[in-house]
């Protein structure tokens, strides 16, 4: 008898510690969004909780580079003071143990708005290309228009490029990494103008 009732005891309680749980879930979860602490860069913030979030697919100037600041401004002003929400892809952190998102302020894609504002290019990583196609339309309106980066003359340019088809990355001639790269892989463009239509990103070790 005492057992039954200690038996129906421990199920109320499994019971209550999952009610509990769920309504944790439905009201405190992420579903509220996050508040941004701070701006590190063009792609890069720090919410509320110390989390720092990369965002996904794109790339922003480093602090050398022209543009560094007008994206960096732009980040915050598009996510300061704002309730954000974070959509993941297949990998959720980075080799540097930061948050992969796609941040949405209410119905706008912050990575895509850089994107489109010529503050960012595209700079995907495979498995994760849910808005690769997005950014790569944008990424031609902004080259078209000439604003931001796309407003910076090329310089150094190549006789040709070589692109891994694979990795969707492209580099100068000379770059070890396209040495290595495998036949099949490989895909030659004549100019960079090419290279970017077909929406290819720069190596980061050659910066064709
Ligand atoms: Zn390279």
């Amino acid at each position: 008898m005492k057992s039954k009732f200690l038996k129906s005891k421990w199920i109320f309680y499994l019971v209550f510690i999952l009610v509990v749980g769920l309504l944790v879930v439905l009201f405190y979860s992420p579903e509220k969004g996050w508040k941004v602490r701070s701006i590190k860069d063009g792609d890069t913030i720090i919410l509320e909780n110390g989390e720092e979030v990369r965002y996904i697919g794109i790339d922003t100037p480093e602090e050398s580079q022209p543009y560094f600041e007008e994206a960096k401004e732009f980040n915050g002003k598009m996510v300061e003071g704002k309730r954000i929400f974070l959509e993941y892809d297949q990998e959720t952190k980075d080799k540097y143990s930061r948050t992969l998102a796609y941040v949405w302020v209410d119905s706008l894609l912050v990575n895509a708005e850089l994107v489109k504002n010529g503050l960012a290019s595209v700079y995907t990583h495979s498995p994760n290309l849910k808005h690769r196609d997005c950014f790569c339309s944008l990424q031609t309106e902004a080259r078209k228009a000439k604003i931001g980066i796309w407003s910076i003359p090329v310089s150094g340019v190549e006789k040709y490029y070589i692109g891994n088809k694979n990795s969707t990355r492209f580099h100068r001639p000379s770059c070890e990494y396209a040495a290595q790269m495998a036949d099949r892989n490989k895909i030659i463009f004549k100019t960079k103008e090419e290279v970017l239509d077909s929406c290819y990103s720069p190596c980061r070790t050659c910066k064709p």
